[in-house]
């Protein structure tokens, strides 16, 4: 291999003034040029407050701070790892800092914003066990919603807005033997009633009686709940449901009348 020797030659190379800190103006210490405040600063200066820069997110947050806070302070628009960002001095965030908590000593804004951070954990402490508790008694409220509908034969039914209102605790009047009654209610109608037809039905009369003009006087479930009842229950519910029987005599079911699936959401 060959190897090229090259000798620089110094004869030519002018020298360049050194660049000298703006700040301490030493001439023994070099200075770079900062770019995003476009001055020459050396190593040392460049860390004093009045050349530090923080981003606005990073004041904000670190400084406690709100956008009425920081809205009067000079800043500076340069781009950041996430594109353009704004800066302020470290020197005018914790002039505001002092000034909006009331410090007047530079040494006290550890402590302050020691003390603002602890709050905060406390804060989101107590919010997440506030979740937590909230969640707690959700799972508590459908424990107690599935015991209750597994006394009278009926499952939990994931599709029922009545049972999910109740376990998010949003029906905090209706008390849970109601629920159970009406769940009991509708598999009655479904299951032995011919409730899908008789909606049908029911659906069909209004749209009639809103061609002819009229106001339906109820709701189409409730107009078929009515005839479903009259149909097929002698106008009412039974005292004891039909499933129920069969369960205590364990004896094969009186043959209920056609079975429907219940595509209701109640
Ligand atoms: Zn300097």
């Amino acid at each position: 291999m060959e190897t090229i020797n090259k000798t620089k030659s110094k004869t030519n190379s002018k020298s360049k003034p050194k660049a000298v800190c703006c700040h301490c103006k030493d001439i023994e210490k070099k200075a770079k040029h900062r770019l995003k405040i476009n001055i020459l600063l050396c190593d040392d200066c460049k860390k004093l407050d009045k050349y530090n820069l923080l981003t606005k997110t990073y004041a904000k947050t670190t400084y406690f701070l709100e956008d009425e806070d920081i809205q009067n302070l000079n800043f500076i628009k340069a781009k950041s790892t996430y594109g353009m960002s704004t800066y302020f001095t470290l020197e005018d965030i914790k002039n505001i800092f002092c000034n909006k908590y009331a410090i007047d000593n530079n040494n006290e804004i550890e402590n302050k914003i020691k003390e603002l951070n602890d709050i905060k954990e406390k804060i989101q402490e107590e919010k997440k066990s506030k979740r937590m508790s909230k969640n707690d008694k959700n799972i508590m409220r459908r424990e107690k919603l599935f015991n209750a509908l597994h006394k009278v034969g009926l499952v939990l039914r994931d599709d029922s807005k009545l049972c999910e209102n109740y376990i998010n605790g949003e029906t905090k009047k209706i008390k849970i033997k109601d629920i159970v009654k009406r769940m009991c209610q509708m598999k009655y109608l479904f299951e032995y009633c011919h409730m899908d037809e008789c909606k049908q039905k029911a659906l069909e009369e209004q749209r009639e009686t809103l061609e002819a003009w009229y106001f339906p006087d109820c709701y189409v479930f409730d107009e078929a709940e009515r005839m479903a009842l009259n149909e097929y229950s002698y106008g009412e519910y039974p005292e004891i449901y039909p499933w129920i029987i069969q369960e205590q005599t364990h004896d094969k079911p009186n043959k209920p009348v056609k079975k429907s699936k219940n595509k209701n959401k109640i």
